[in-house]
């Protein structure tokens, strides 16, 4: 009881956070919550308490860290006195178990691997997750009072920090994305939720499988998260479900925006604040200082993601940050001939190229050298591969990049459960 009426005191609080006029206020708003946090919070750190001096923080001095760092300072940056040796023990446990309640201290440690395979743990209290639960409701699954919805959530593992969204407004179910996909799909029919809750991939596989009648369920709200969502993909499963997609941005580092009844992705500037490395004139890398985090602080914490900022106003007339899209990570970028492809735009080449596929994947194994993984129907992969070649070819002399090779393979080179880069760079 006490966790619940936690999450309802959040709820309301994150209910009652202003509604911004302007960037000004933002940043007034921001400041003021960043000193509290700093005292609050900041001084029970052993990395950042030095950086207090005469009870005032010195944010400039604070040095920007990337997730190298924030991992080799784990011990020093945590403020629960939770070793990393110990962490990371209990979290490899818990992920061959696959038993998630395990805790230290009343703190849930959770495990990212991450595709590039760098392990990275987070901490969780139960403050942050009735935190994030209220959040959830608040931002993402609007809560039916005189209904309670069904949640179908894919995820790649499980813990306790999702689990807990169950309540009286929400029944919950996890569907572990490790098991195959055909005994999920039944369960899923069975279950007949009002929102479905996955990764893109994983939401493409169930589009085509309901366009086969394969499933036959018709959720009010689809959710996606943890992977990028390309234009096309969105298109096309919101056209089967014939509801709009709520695009979450969230990952290990946190819950860092989500989509507004118009589509557009606004960061949670009303309790992370966002600098901007950039990378050209609307392209950069977001630095995020989270002030609501508690057990684990995140200071200036560089993230590899490359945002795209919108240039317009979104008429839902928020003025939290609006980002035109996610575009990837940094090692999503093609790097050839010196030049940078990002994966959006081969993704809408490709889209325009062809529709006649299932599933794609293209990696750059080399220097110059593209692997193209295409599966579709027997019949037609000469020809859509003959689509992909022209298109890609296009594009590359567009760019005025010379002497790349493509190499076709007919089968996708993924791990079920694994997070689906469509596009990446892998050298
Ligand atoms: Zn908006």
């Amino acid at each position: 009881m006490r966790f619940k009426l936690k999450i309802l005191i959040y709820w309301l609080q994150i209910l009652l956070l202003p509604k911004f006029r302007s960037r000004k206020a933002i940043d007034d708003f921001q400041k003021k919550r960043m000193n509290v946090f700093a005292k609050k919070i900041l001084t029970k750190s052993k990395f950042y308490r030095a950086f207090m001096l005469n009870g005032q923080f010195d944010w400039q001095a604070v040095p920007q860290i990337t997730k190298t760092e924030f991992m080799e300072a784990f011990d020093s940056i945590n403020t629960c006195q939770i070793s990393i040796d110990v962490a990371m023990k209990l979290a490899l446990e818990a992920e061959v178990s696959r038993d998630f309640k395990n805790k230290i201290n009343g703190i849930t440690v959770g495990l990212s691997t991450g595709t590039s395979g760098k392990r990275a743990l987070f901490l969780v209290s139960e403050n942050e997750r009735a935190w994030w639960v209220a959040l959830v409701m608040a931002r993402v699954m609007k809560p039916k009072f005189f209904k309670k919805q069904k949640v179908a959530f894919f995820l790649r593992a499980n813990s306790n920090l999702y689990a807990s969204v169950a309540s009286n407004l929400f029944e919950f179910r996890y569907f572990d994305i490790f098991k195959p996909i055909s005994g999920l799909l039944e369960e899923l029919s069975d279950y007949s939720p009002d929102i479905l809750a996955a990764q893109p991939s994983i939401l493409m596989d169930i589009a085509d499988a309901k366009r086969k009648k394969f499933v036959s369920i018709c959720p009010i709200q689809l959710i996606s998260f943890a992977e990028v969502l390309h234009q096309q993909d969105k298109e096309c499963i919101e056209s089967v479900f014939g509801v709009p997609i709520t695009e979450v941005y969230q990952c290990t580092e946190g819950f860092l925006g989500v989509s507004c009844e118009y589509g557009t992705m606004h960061l949670n500037e009303d309790f992370i604040r966002f600098d901007k490395e950039w990378i050209d004139e609307d392209k950069f890398y977001p630095i995020i200082t989270d002030f609501s985090r508690q057990s684990q602080p995140m200071v200036n914490y560089k993230l590899n993601d490359i945002l795209q900022l919108r240039k317009t106003e979104c008429a839902c007339g928020s003025k939290l940050l609006a980002i035109e899209k996610i575009i990837g990570r940094d090692d999503d970028v093609l790097l050839l001939d010196n030049k940078k492809v990002f994966p959006d735009l081969i993704a809408r080449r490709i889209a325009i190229a062809t529709n006649a596929f299932q599933k794609y994947t293209i990696a750059q194994v080399g220097k110059n050298k593209l692997e193209v993984c295409l599966e579709t129907e027997e019949t037609e992969w000469e020809q859509a591969r003959q689509a992909f070649e022209y298109a890609l070819n296009n594009l590359l002399r567009e760019q005025g990049i010379l002497g790349t090779t493509l190499e076709f393979k007919s089968k996708l080179n993924t791990i079920q459960g694994n997070k689906l880069r469509k596009i990446k760079r892998d050298i």
